[in-house]
């Protein structure tokens, strides 16, 4: 029985993706060791801080790092650091940031939710948002008649979350900081290319923990050497709240260790999706197929189209009928407008699989018969 299950909430099974909703990632059986015996320890929290940084730098190619308790966390730590520096008077006093250089210049397309506001995040460190150009247009004169003498930094969210087209790219933005002499911070939370931002000139980047890494709840920034010893002595200030213990970052330090040597299984993958077509090759009104992801990464997909006049209920119906279950099953639902759902294989635990295929098969049937 899983520890949900001994608590009495209901199974999931996620096959949607990392969903900070499901619990964004299931760790390694080494990611795992690593919470467990660190949390059965002690430590010098500075030393370990310190060596995490090192370790953080080491897998980003930036200078150092700054262990954090998640990306939306990153963002606040980032934006006050570049407020503050390392003046404990001024770390002591964020979020309240009056008088000091505190403007943050974002895109508008790329105010975002996430999951929560962008533009809250940056004001929980300190930052005042600066909004330029429009939600689907941003021209670089936008970004560069925004900069006053109180610019703290230009800010980037690389995101799907964000409007693709019309925005300014890195490489202007990089540019206009570095001819203003202005730092440079990129919200890469969901990232797989941990070197990438850093290497095109970066000051700071954020990333998840619980994302690509596939590591515990749990985020980094890495960057130029000033800035993240000012990251991680504003856990004297704002990061307080949002701290991360001992096991996070032994369970993250893990997680980076691990990340150069994860295997692509694409075959593993199709094997799995076509097990699960296979099962309800014969179910009426439900066509399987498998998909490669739209933006071309190595993620194999099943997609189920569901004829809603022959299978008895529409693609919503199920999806629904699906999620309120015990198990819980969670399938991705960009298109079930459309009638179509899909179960990515990823997140999926041993053997899941097969109960989606029987748990969806025990649904039709039952709506069949009535
Ligand atoms: C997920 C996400 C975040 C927040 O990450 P957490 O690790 O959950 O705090 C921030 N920014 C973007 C663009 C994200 O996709």
């Amino acid at each position: 029985m899983s520890v949900f299950e001994s608590f009495g909430l209901r199974k999931v099974i996620n096959a949607s993706g990392k969903m900070t909703a499901l619990g964004a990632s299931a760790v390694s059986d080494e990611v795992a060791a690593a919470l467990q015996k660190a949390s059965q320890d002690y430590v010098d929290i500075d030393e370990m801080m310190e060596f995490a940084g090192q370790v953080i730098a080491e897998y980003t190619g930036a200078e150092d790092g700054c262990p954090t308790c998640g990306a939306a966390a990153g963002i606040a730590i980032s934006v006050s650091s570049v407020i503050t520096g390392k003046n404990l008077t001024l770390i002591e006093r964020m979020p309240e940031s009056e008088g000091l250089k505190n403007e943050i210049i974002l895109q508008k397309g790329q105010q975002i939710h996430f999951g929560a506001n962008i533009g809250q995040m940056i004001r929980l460190g300190g930052g005042k948002v600066v909004e330029v150009g429009s939600a689907n247009k941003v021209e670089a004169d936008h970004i560069q008649q925004a900069i006053t003498e109180k610019t703290a930094a230009l800010f980037y969210v690389k995101s799907h979350h964000a409007v693709q087209k019309g925005m300014q790219p890195i490489e202007t933005m990089l540019e206009i900081a570095n001819n203003h002499n202005i730092p440079f911070i990129i919200d890469a939370a969901a990232e797989e290319d941990f070197k990438k931002y850093i290497k095109m000139g970066a000051d700071i980047v954020i990333y998840s923990g619980g994302k690509a890494l596939e590591g515990p709840t749990s985020g980094l920034i890495c960057g130029k050497k000033e800035w993240m010893e000012a990251c991680r002595m504003q856990y004297k200030g704002i990061g307080r709240p949002m701290k991360i213990g001992k096991e996070g970052v032994a369970g993250l330090i893990a997680a980076l260790k691990q990340y150069p040597f994860k295997k692509d299984n694409a075959e593993d993958q199709i094997a799995r999706m076509k097990k699960l077509c296979q099962s309800l090759e014969n179910v009426e009104g439900l066509t399987c197929s498998i998909k490669q992801d739209e933006a071309g990464r190595a993620i194999y997909r099943a997609q189920i189209e569901v004829d809603s006049d022959k299978a008895g209920m529409t693609a919503e119906q199920l999806l629904n009928r699906l999620e309120t279950g015990n198990p819980a099953i969670y399938l991705r639902h960009h298109y079930v407008n459309i009638g179509i759902l899909a179960v990515d294989p990823r997140p999926l635990l041993k053997g899941q699989e097969e109960i989606i295929a029987n748990t969806i098969k025990s649904i039709l049937k039952e709506e069949q018969l009535l």
